[in-house]
């Protein structure tokens, strides 16, 4: 895993990345930084062209360490849940 931490774009605050993060204490959105040399060292453009075309491609620069430990909107390709039909005409109870 190469996320090395969260940082505030707003203020340089920086945040643990082993830990759920929202918003900045100052109310800005957070930035994943990442040790890009290292992943660079590890893995090249043809490398990655190797994988499957989903997500995982690119998990060596996701917070998740396997892909078994993702939460379930994180696997690319994927529905989560169904449309629900509302409105004129559907048959579930308004
Ligand atoms: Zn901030």
């Amino acid at each position: 895993m190469y996320l090395t931490h969260l940082e505030c774009p707003r203020c340089g605050r920086a945040y643990p990345a082993a830990e759920p993060q929202n918003l900045c204490a100052c109310g800005s959105p957070l930035l994943a930084r990442h040790d890009l040399a290292a992943v660079a060292a590890a893995v090249t453009p043809e490398r990655l062209a190797l994988r499957p075309a989903d997500l995982w491609r690119y998990r060596k620069l996701l917070p998740w360490p396997t892909p078994g430990t993702s939460p379930r909107w994180a696997r690319a390709g994927r529905r989560c849940c169904a449309p629900r039909r509302t409105g004129p005409g559907s048959a579930s109870p308004t």
